[in-house]
């Protein structure tokens, strides 16, 4: 192989996880080539998952809050609030573009060698693309991410039957939306959809909704979603669909009954997994589990010499941050830096009216494992900047440990949650206490200050609630 093509690190998948490892790996030094099958770098996050929602969040708030809550505030629209969702669209294309365009700067400026084309593994550090051997690395990450569930009795056609990558993309607003899966996806656009006009019902299947959160979390949750005027059936499971008196029904079994919901377009949002295809793990010697994870060492090696995996292809949360940081720490690795991953200090968000985050470990996950707790409360209605913002929906919740006072885990209910969990997820990585977060000057009027004062609650000594 010619000098052009050999390199020191090659890495496979150009989303958060792989294209943040080539710039790390580029800024220490190595000799770096990124694979990517997309025309833009980003991956599934900046292409079509969290960064097109979040722009759709941000316009469907506009849109409702101009619709249905502007009067109430005294602003007052003359004539019909009206929707043109090909400028919504638009609008989150160019947020798409601009961001994956400041991808490709990077890496471009950077000195990374990007190779265009599906990437698959020949063994001794050669990789072809599109089928045609085109360069070999002394190491190589895989990066390559996840893809949507199907439900096998409920194939994905893209028309009405859809998962997230047709749902960010609608060229109308249905009437009926039924969701299927109340975990982030789900709720992210359910609300998206339900702000923009559409009858939303989800359907889920656990007995509450946001599996993995707080129970208190997501109690809360679904009262605020049901204000919203979108319908929540839990302990329900789809098992198809049907016509009845002309019209598509979703159909679940539900506490013994069956459950028929009309639905227009159907997202089924029922989780993601690892994406492999093509990838040549046969031909290197590595077999995925049966969930199809790679399996991995504490320094994210799998088990062919000098092939690493990261991000939504190995353990953990499937989540950009968490790929992105174990990309920033594998590089530092093959550096000769000694790289590290918090996997007990990663937050989680659900990008929902409010927002819902979390960090550490919950109460009932306490429970299970035996630790003796701490837990404080401050709730939203307690909070001034929160009555004055309309935005009393919501909660902060910390978990201490009973006897040593740190903080296990946190939870907030709140507008602008994302940004707040920001606070508990610091205390956590310096080790800090209850007592640190009520003891930490917090400006006011913010809402921030609920997660003072739920530090404070842990010794019962919360000022602005009994
Ligand atoms: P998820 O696994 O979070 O939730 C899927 C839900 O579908 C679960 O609650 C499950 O019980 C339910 N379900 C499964 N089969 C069902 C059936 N037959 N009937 C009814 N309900 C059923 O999956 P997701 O929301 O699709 O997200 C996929 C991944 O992407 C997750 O790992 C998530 O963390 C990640 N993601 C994160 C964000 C974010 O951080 N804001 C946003 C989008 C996606």
């Amino acid at each position: 192989m010619s000098d052009s093509s050999t390199f020191d690190v090659a890495i496979i998948g150009g989303g958060p996880g792989g294209y943040v490892a080539a710039i790390r790996c580029a800024q220490l030094g190595l000799k770096t080539a990124l694979v990517e099958k997309r025309a833009a770098l980003g991956g599934t996050c900046l292409n079509i998952g969290c960064i097109p929602s979040k722009a759709l969040l941000h316009t469907s708030e506009q849109f409702h809050f101009a619709a249905h809550q502007a009067a109430a505030s005294g602003v007052e629209i003359e004539g019909k609030v009206s929707l043109n969702l090909e400028t919504v669209m638009a609008k989150k294309d160019k947020v798409v573009t601009q961001l994956t365009g400041g991808v490709d700067m990077l890496v471009k400026k950077r000195g990374i060698t990007r190779f265009n084309g599906h990437g698959t593994l020949l063994g001794d550090g050669k990789i072809a693309v599109d089928e045609k051997e085109a360069l070999s690395a002394k190491h190589i990450i895989l990066a390559t991410g996840s893809a949507v569930v199907d439900l096998p009795f409920l194939p994905q056609d893209g028309e009405t039957v859809v998962s997230s990558d047709q749902a960010i993309a609608f060229d109308s607003v249905p009437e009926n939306l039924v969701v299927i899966g109340a975990g982030a996806i789900g709720l992210e656009l359910g609300s998206v959809w339900a702000r923009y006009g559409s009858k939303v019902t989800v359907l889920e299947f656990l007995p509450n909704i946001a599996a993995g959160c707080d129970t208190d979390v997501s109690k809360l949750l679904e009262r605020c979603f049901k204000k919203q005027g979108i319908k929540i059936y839990t302990d329900a499971k789809v098992t198809g669909t049907k016509e009845i008196d002309g019209k598509l029904n979703v159909v679940a079994e539900r506490k013994g009954k069956e459950l028929a919901v009309p639905a227009d377009k159907i997202l089924v949002a029922v989780g993601r997994k690892p994406y492999t295809d093509k990838l040549g793990l046969d031909t290197v010697g590595i077999t995925p589990d049966k969930r199809g994870f790679i399996e991995i060492d504490d320094h994210f090696k799998t088990s062919a010499a000098g092939v690493y995996a990261i991000g939504d292809i190995v353990r953990g949360p499937m989540l950009a941050h968490k790929a992105e940081e174990e990309g920033v720490a594998i590089a530092e690795l093959l550096a000769g830096k000694a790289g590290h991953v918090n996997y007990d200090v990663i937050p989680n968000v659900i990008y929902t009216e409010p927002e819902v985050a979390g960090v550490g470990i919950t109460e009932a996950q306490a429970k299970e494992k035996g630790i003796a707790i701490k837990v404080g409360k401050f709730p939203l209605q307690a909070n001034g900047r929160a009555i004055a913002s309309d935005a009393t929906d919501g909660m902060v919740k910390i978990i201490a440990c009973a006897e040593t006072d740190k903080i296990l885990g946190g939870q907030i209910v709140a507008k602008g949650a994302s940004e707040m969990i920001s606070e508990i997820v610091t205390h956590m990585e310096y080790g800090g206490s209850a007592e640190d977060l009520g003891r930490t000057v917090h400006a006011h009027p913010t809402i921030s200050e609920a997660i003072k004062e739920a530090g404070l609650a842990v010794d019962g000594a919360a000022i602005h609630s009994l």
